[in-house]
């Protein structure tokens, strides 16, 4: 980032002695021709319904991260850009469900299954269910019900700052997979206009790109750098072909409904079909004496950003704000079933 003229991410990693390292260099590494990756682990994931790949090491240090054992600790085994390209390739003999590129995203796994498991265990449909798919479709995973997608996304930590390692692997799962979707869960930081040049050289596909906070001073607090490269990333990756879907998190006293608004609007300048999703925060990490949202906050924030023009938007991490049978009928009521995440 500093080569590129931006400021370092906030990315020291503590490793196994408790000594600390950039991310770059601790969960990284190039070696006899090719890079390795520090992964914490590979599977199929719900509700994702694809293959997820848990890296190790991240470019930001997030007050509220879910994935903190592994995100800022060095934690995991090292894999080849070979070995991944080639667990990729196992895992598209197991595909279910063969999305076209514009469905390479997460967002849209919830258009298909609610991952209840009753139309194999029952052979009835849960009361969610889509009916889009028939049973044989649906396989039992490390996480439970659902289909298995035709795409693959590197999650957890980031480093896509370091953008060589993406680059390699990405050209291989390329060369060994038939129609393999590549997606990148990404915070963003590391997509400049130099390395999305490069991811799409590389034949990326699309991004999951979470934006944490609109406001720079929200922002550092919060993750520890600078949101620059992370407001301009949407313009930036529709400029390239790429797909792109967006969220925020409703995180009480932090973001709330002004900031989820202007992330929003932002958004939609770029463009109104770009989907969002507006998940609920839960206290954990650093940030363990924090609220979520409840069922009315994430009502206002849902109607705040429907009115910049986003057309497709989802409300995520339903069991932190929906406590009761009637919590749900008024949020089917507002939001329909299209509405949950
Ligand atoms: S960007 Fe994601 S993985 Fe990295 S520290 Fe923040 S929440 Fe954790
Ligand atoms: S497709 Fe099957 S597992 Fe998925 S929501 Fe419908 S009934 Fe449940």
């Amino acid at each position: 980032m500093v080569q590129q003229g931006y400021t370092m991410g906030k990315c020291l990693t503590t490793l196994k002695d408790g000594t600390k390292k950039p991310a770059c260099q601790a969960t990284l590494k190039f070696e006899k021709g090719q890079w390795h990756r520090l992964i914490k682990s590979y599977h199929l994931s719900r509700p994702e319904d694809y293959l997820s790949i848990y890296q190790s090491g991240c470019n930001h240090d997030c007050l509220k991260c879910h994935s903190y054992e592994f995100s800022q600790f060095e934690n995991g085994f090292w894999m080849s850009t070979d070995l991944i390209a080639a667990a990729v390739a196992d895992y598209e003999e197991t595909v279910t469900v063969w999305e076209p590129r514009e469905r390479a995203l997460m967002i849209l796994a919830a258009d298909l299954c609610h991952h209840c498991g009753r139309c194999v265990l029952e052979g009835r449909r849960g009361d969610l269910c889509p009916e889009k798919l028939e049973p044989e479709k649906i396989v039992f995973g490390p996480q439970g019900w659902g289909p298995a997608r035709n795409i693959v996304a590197f999650t957890g930590g980031d480093v896509t700052c370091k953008a060589d390692f993406y680059v390699e692997v990405s050209e291989k799962i390329k060369e060994q997979c038939k129609k393999m979707w590549i997606l990148i869960e990404t915070n963003g930081f590391g997509l400049t206009p130099q390395n999305l040049d490069r991811f799409q050289s590389a034949g990326v596909d699309s991004y999951w790109l979470d934006i944490k906070a609109y406001d720079p001073k929200i922002y550092k607090k919060l993750c520890g750098t600078s949101n620059k490269t992370v407001l301009a990333a949407p313009a930036e990756i529709i400029d390239r072909g790429f797909v792109l879907e967006v969220l925020s998190l409703y995180i009480p006293n932090w973001v709330e409904i002004e900031e989820l608004e202007k992330i929003a609007k932002l958004v939609a300048e770029v463009d109104k079909n770009i989907p969002f999703t507006i998940l609920a925060f839960f206290p954990i990490y650093k940030m363990k004496d924090g609220r979520s949202p409840n069922l009315m906050e994430m009502l206002k924030a849902y109607s705040t950003v429907k009115a910049t023009g986003l057309k497709t938007i989802k409300l995520g991490n339903m069991g932190q704000f929906v406590k009761t049978n009637q919590d749900l009928d008024i949020l089917l009521s507002v939001v329909g079933k299209e509405g949950i995440g």
